[in-house]
């Protein structure tokens, strides 16, 4: 099984003016699809690993007998692709308010607020390429944390629920240094929380 760049259910023009339709279709076309044509460059050399799970396979690969520098395409490109693939889905013009979401981040954190305000201090303050997440853990609760460059939750054994790409490919064309604005700016795209 070829790994696809996963269509959009939206145009790129639809989250101004958030993030802008040039910054969309870069992020969606080029980086995106390199990760993509990446992962399926390197699953080429391990067939028996091409139809497992996406997810699972990153939680395992360390422990695979392959190349040190196959392992790290995976994580790096696998991870690249699951990550962006929730993230055009977190941004779905077409979401709803997923009440019961919604109840069980109040019910852990006290307040939808004060999830946003631990998840944007991890987001700002993520040095250098990263995402911010929401997650839950193995026992089902709620964890925000940072990944460096394109590790994924999967990696940890856990659920992504909302999360947001701090690289500067992701804001930098409209908000250049200024991913602080970008991250507040960027709750208006989440409509399901
Ligand atoms: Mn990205």
């Amino acid at each position: 099984m070829l790994h696809e760049l996963p269509k959009l259910n939206y145009d790129y023009d639809a989250l101004e003016p958030y993030i802008d339709a040039k910054t969309m279709e870069i992020h969606h076309t080029k980086h995106h699809q390199g990760y993509v044509d990446k992962l399926n460059s390197v699953l080429d050399k391990h067939p028996d690993l091409r139809d497992k799970d996406l997810g699972k396979l990153l939680f395992d690969v360390k422990s695979l007998p392959i190349d040190e520098s196959d392992k790290i395409s995976i994580l790096n490109n696998g991870g690249g692709h699951l990550n962006h693939s929730l993230f055009w889905e977190v941004m779905d013009p077409g979401n709803e308010k997923n009440e019961q979401l919604s109840s069980a981040i109040i019910e852990q954190f006290g307040s939808v607020d004060s999830m946003k305000e631990e998840f944007e201090n991890v987001a700002i303050n993520k040095f250098g390429s990263g995402w911010a997440w929401l997650v839950r853990d193995e026992e089902n609760n709620f964890l925000i944390y940072g990944t460096d460059n394109q590790d994924s939750p999967y990696m940890h054994g856990y659920a992504p629920i909302i999360g947001i790409d701090v690289w500067e490919h992701a804001y930098y064309l409209k908000y250049q240094n200024r991913r602080a604005e970008y991250v507040k700016a960027w709750w208006n795209l989440v409509k399901i929380i």
